[in-house]
């Protein structure tokens, strides 16, 4: 069993500094029956922050596999009217959205991946409304996790489950920040001003593009979009409510040009997408599509995610993290993309971000997709960072800048 106190900080680190519950607020909590001693513990505190009602969508992920295995594909793509309804309903109220992820990576491997990809484009297209509201901030929402038995003896083959579940806990704790002796929010006020530092830098540069390179075999350009934004720590919703997106986090990400990423990309990290894991892969691009691709393991999952639609092709954000930092010095591999993004330089296919552009959260998808913003039903992040990475910025003046050497920051 994990620390109480512990937990209860990252529960009240979810609340104060995740989504930063408002009085009279309405909280949805979304997570799975993994994960209900935690997820019990950010309601309560959402009590005491001031909200008037906390509402939580459960889910189980055997239960979602046996749908999966059992129903077919025509009762799979039919989502239900008053899921539908529901979503909406939490939007018109202003709720704020705190996730726990609690991943149980392999879990689908049997599961037929185009039933499980139809599924997941029937209800993402069903409640596109509420994506867009989220991905426009137009609403706090954070993302946490907690571990479970399964997730945790795969990161930890070596223990036994009680151990392994004990050490994944102590991992998310100390990349989350929380420690027995600490004040986590004040520890994430110091880290989100750290972030912005570094956001400021790279915005006052303007890059046109970054040239990225190391041993592996990776020789990649991304082109970045005009009047692009970087960012990464908190950020402000529409209404001007400061929240954290991702706890942890440690990247600063920002908008390519849809149509200007050239060159090869090899993956450092595997990839575990919806229960597989893609493993030892790389990428090739030209004018922002990925025109060749090859994986050791799982090759069809990841030509999956690259036929989902047409903006899968193409990346919707570029990341960057020095590969010495917190996570990435724990050695450990999370298998789950909320850590291991963390620990590495990463880039999605897929969706960008509307805030990573000038005014975007303002402008319709349709006018920034004309700048060169990628819109897709995914965001796929994966992981290519090492510990040779180079990194060169190109001005628009032409002046060459190098941004990371031997894989880490040295503006
Ligand atoms: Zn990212
Ligand atoms: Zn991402």
């Amino acid at each position: 069993m994990p620390n109480h106190v512990l937990v209860n900080k990252l529960a009240k680190l979810a609340v104060k500094v995740g989504v930063n519950v408002q009085k009279g607020q309405v909280v949805v909590i979304r997570g799975t029956t993994e994960s209900k001693e935690l997820i019990r513990e950010i309601a309560e505190e959402a009590y005491l922050a001031g909200s008037k009602a906390v509402h939580v969508q459960w889910s189980d992920d055997y239960i979602s596999k046996s749908a999966l295995t059992h129903q077919t594909v025509e009762t799979l793509e039919n989502v239900p009217s008053w899921l539908i309804e529901q979503h909406k309903s939490f939007v018109d109220q202003g709720a704020c959205f705190i996730s726990v992820s609690s991943p149980i990576p392999g879990l689908n491997k049997d599961v037929d991946p185009s039933k499980a990809q139809r599924a997941g484009i029937a209800m993402q297209k069903a409640v596109h409304f509420f994506r867009e509201h989220l991905m426009g901030n137009r609403a706090p929402w954070t993302i946490i996790a907690a571990p479970n038995k399964v997730w945790a003896k795969q990161v930890f083959p070596n223990l036994t489950e009680e151990a392994a579940e004990e050490a994944l806990w102590n991992a998310i704790f100390n990349a989350s920040r929380v420690t027995l002796d600490n004040d986590p929010i004040q520890a994430w006020d110091e880290h989100n001003r750290t972030l912005l530092k570094h956001n400021k830098i790279l915005n006052d540069y303007n890059f046109k593009h970054l040239h990225f390179r190391n041993s592996l075999g990776t020789d990649l350009i991304v082109e970045l979009v005009k009047d692009h934004v970087w960012a990464g720590g908190g950020e402000h919703d529409t209404q001007g409510v400061y929240f954290n997106p991702n706890i942890p986090t440690e990247e600063t990400f920002t908008m390519p040009y849809k149509w200007g990423t050239r060159g090869k990309v090899v993956a450092t990290k595997p990839l575990n997408y919806q229960g597989k894991l893609i493993e030892d892969f790389y990428l090739v691009f030209d004018q922002g599509k990925v025109v060749e691709f090859d994986a050791k393991k799982e090759k069809l999952a990841l030509e999956n995610i690259l036929n989902t639609d047409e903006g899968s092709r193409y990346i919707g954000e570029i990341a960057l993290i020095s590969h010495d930092s917190p996570i990435s010095n724990t050695n450990i591999l999370f298998l789950n993309t909320l850590f291991d993004e963390n620990a590495s330089c990463h880039m999605a296919l897929g969706r960008a971000y509307p805030m990573n552009v000038k005014n975007g959260v303002n402008t319709k998808i349709e006018d920034l997709e004309k700048i060169g913003y990628n819109n897709s039903m995914n965001h796929v992040d994966f992981m290519f960072g090492s510990q040779d990475m180079e990194i060169v910025g190109l001005t628009h003046d032409g002046k060459e800048v190098q941004v990371f050497k031997n894989g880490n920051f040295v503006i």
